[in-house]
């Protein structure tokens, strides 16, 4: 008999209980008791639904709960007479409260998926000790509900996340709720190891050795769990480790099993496959996963094998049960976490012999004129007529920008009115929007913006839009997927091949470029950052989804070039988090990621000045991708980074222009005029000043008008005083 199993569940509850109930208590409306009994029911339902199940609850993040429990608390979160509750929170997202104000602690995305963890301080003064064992608290939760769950243990994430110098003094800690677990009577205990699958661990053979060999006695079966790729060469030291079970991810590393079957062939140790992706929505294409688990069994024998989601469901839905506006067959498409809890239990049934399997299908989603567009991509199409320096002095006279143009990233401040208007009216009149865009496009010229944006108040979410105006794309009413705290995101899903029927940002452009002589910039959303944000299909590779994706843009580029547009941004915030995960797979992704944004952007003429914006920037290991972009203009994230980011540009002879943000929008502070001209002027100890755009960090939506309006105010005067000094 194969068993089975889930490492984790989404934490939401199927109708957000836990999210309301989170900010609920945060407002002050319910309390900590309350609080406690929704996670309770939350629980209950999903222990009860998904039998054998791994993985833990949480009421904001798992890493926190770490930091909590073993008392990783920095010092400024003390002392302030909150319940730990509340000191939980305070880590989490920061406190402003009755004479407490503490900022948030860091955080930080799990590996390369959209989920954000709250990144554990360590330092001399960690005085760590075990505050309370979750694990056996929730493991006796559930057992009191007559049911055996498998507590999850300890995380280690990124290196630089958990020093491993201080590994002596964490191991202790881990032997007490370790050896608490076996006590309260649980066999197995899951821990999660996903650095395993980093080219980094190939160090950590020494300190996985010795933690392990004096873990395992005190503890129950040790599940080890990886995840999000393969283990590689990691696996020889891996096969060693006093281990009951080893945990691989067969969805994205399917080509593992062999070497990994291999390595454990002659240990008694248990593989447990992770066959049913924990990361996408889609049903398994249960073929292929039988036969990996056949071949699983044929050397290991059905005991010694388990068939489990690939990582936790956290990263899916709850349940295709509360989607009421999917059609009969796409619901056959998909499978969020309780449904994919259901395959598990049938892969396993069927690996057992006691039941067939169906197999899902796709294929009628394909539109060939899509398919053979994208097969005769030439790589004439990637490049621009002609080089930078050409297009930069056509540029200069078509859009007549002074020395040190300022500009800014898209979005304007995002008022209720806006948000409310656009929910009632729906896409395509121009009334409440039109509006706006005046407004606006006053205010820039009243305040002596050079490079005009529209605003985008048409917009919901920068990818959303899109993705509801293009074909092959499916919404869904409740598929939240958690980012990070209480905020969930909800994906849009890529169902089919990607076209666009109709033009999608012309008519906006087009109406601000009527309203003004200044000159306008286009604002669209890059191919890679939309595949990156979207839940992907599974059938087609994501290189063949963001060049459809990249097809249908570069229609609107050049559709927005003949309405009169001169500038068009196209946003690639992605492309950095996009990066796979093992070393020896960034070429081909940087191959496909790169050329899918020129596939977009080329296709105009060399007047038209293509812009192009990154968040959250760290490039000095992609740096020859960037270069080969050869956007016009690039716009970056600078203003904390000190100016490292720009000796990168530097170092590498960056040829194109680029507008280093001059302050930090993610805070209402207004930047000083003269701090504005002091980052300029560093700036320009580094740029050549032939290069310099002048403009914020990114998008200015979530801010409100009156600090907007102060700081570009000081942003223009800080570009004039540059033009009077250089
Ligand atoms: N153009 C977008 C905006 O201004 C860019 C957002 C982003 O980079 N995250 O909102
Ligand atoms: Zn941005």
């Amino acid at each position: 008999m194969v068993a089975s199993s889930v490492l984790g569940f989404p934490r939401i509850g199927a109708n957000r209980e836990v999210k309301k109930a989170v900010e609920a208590y945060w407002a002050g409306k319910i309390s900590a008791d309350e609080l406690t009994k929704v996670a309770a029911e939350v629980k209950k339902a999903s222990w009860t639904s998904v039998k054998a199940q791994g993985g833990e609850f949480s009421l904001y993040d798992h890493v926190l709960d770490h930091s909590a429990a073993f008392n990783v608390i920095p010092k400024r979160y003390q002392g302030l007479g909150l319940s730990p509750l509340d000191v939980y929170f305070a880590m989490g997202r920061g406190r402003q409260t009755e004479g407490v104000d503490v900022p948030a602690s860091e955080m930080k995305k799990w590996f390369d998926s959209n989920y954000h963890f709250v990144v554990p301080e360590f330092s001399e003064e960690t005085d760590f000790k075990l505050n309370f064992n979750k694990a056996v608290e929730e493991f006796k939760e559930a057992k009191a509900l007559g049911i055996t769950t498998r507590p999850v243990a300890a995380k280690e994430a990124k290196p630089g996340f958990q020093p491993i110098s201080l590994l002596p003094k964490l191991l202790p800690l881990y032997k007490t709720l370790l050896a608490d677990l076996k006590e309260a009577g649980a066999e197995w205990v899951q821990v999660d190891e996903p650095i395993l699958v980093l080219d980094s661990a190939a160090g950590l053979e020494k300190e996985f050795t010795s933690a392990y060999t004096e873990l395992a006695p005190v503890a129950p079966k040790i599940l080890l769990t990886t995840y999000f790729a393969r283990l590689d060469t990691n696996v020889n030291f891996v096969a060693k480790l006093p281990i009951a079970g080893l945990h691989i991810d067969l969805d994205r590393a399917p080509a593992q099993l062999e070497d990994v079957v291999k390595a454990i062939k002659d240990t008694k140790i248990v593989l447990s496959l992770g066959l049913v992706s924990g990361r996408n929505i889609w049903k398994t294409d249960f073929t292929a996963a039988i036969k990996l688990g056949q071949q699983a069994i044929e050397t290991l024998g059905a005991d010694r094998v388990i068939v489990a989601t690939s990582s936790s469901l956290l990263h899916t839905p709850v349940t295709l049960a509360s989607e009421k506006k999917l059609t009969e067959e796409q619901k056959d498409w998909f499978s969020f976490a309780l449904e994919k809890a259901g395959e598990v239990t049938t892969i396993a049934a069927v690996l057992s012999g006691s039941q067939d399997a169906a197999r899902r299908a796709f294929e009628q989603n394909s539109d060939d004129t899509v398919r053979k567009r994208v097969a005769a991509i030439t790589d004439d199409q990637l490049e621009r007529r002609s080089p930078f320096s050409v297009r930069k002095e056509i540029q200069a006279k078509t859009l007549n920008l002074p020395k040190f143009p300022t500009t800014t990233i898209g979005s304007f401040p995002q008022t209720k009115e806006i948000r409310q208007a656009r929910a009632k009216l729906g896409k395509g009149e121009l009334t409440q929007e039109g509006k706006e865009i005046e407004t606006v496009v006053r205010f820039q010229e009243k305040i002596g913006l050079d490079l005009l944006v529209h605003g985008e108040p048409e917009r919901n979410d920068m990818v959303q839009y899109f993705g509801e105006l293009l074909n092959g794309f499916v919404f869904t009413q409740n598929a939240w997927v958690q980012s990070y705290g209480s905020r969930y995101v909800r994906p849009p899903i890529i169902v089919s091949d990607v076209s666009r029927p109709t033009p999608m940002t012309v008519k906006w452009s087009a109406y601000a470029q009527s309203l003004t002589k200044l000159p306008m910039k286009g604002m669209l959303t890059g191919p890679v950052t939309i595949l990156n944000w979207s839940f992907p299909r599974a059938d087609v590779s994501r290189e063949i989804q963001s060049k459809q994706l990249a097809l249908a843009l570069r229609d609107e580029v050049v559709d927005l070039e003949n309405a009169g547009i001169h500038a068009i941004q196209v946003d690639e915030p992605a492309i950095r988090e996009g990066l796979p995960l093992r070393r020896s797979d960034w070429d081909a992704y940087l191959k496909w990621a790169v050329d899918s944004f020129k596939l977009a952007t080329a296709g105009v003429t060399d007047k038209l000045q293509t812009h192009s914006h990154f968040c959250y920037s760290d490039f000095d290991d992609i740096f020859p991708s960037i270069q080969r972009l050869d956007a016009d203009v690039i716009s970056i994230e600078a203003s904390k980074a000190d100016m490292k980011l720009l000796n990168t540009f530097k170092q590498y002879g960056y040829s194109n222009q680029i507008g280093p943000g001059v302050y930090d929008i993610h805070s209402p502070r207004v930047p000083g005029g003269q701090e504005i001209k002091d980052r300029l002027k560093s700036m320009l100890d580094i740029l050549p000043d032939s290069l310099l755009f002048v403009n914020p960090d990114c998008g200015l939506k979530t801010r409100g008008w009156k600090e907007t309006e102060a700081s570009l105010v000081n942003l223009v005067e800080g570009a004039k005083w540059a033009r009077e000094n250089y």
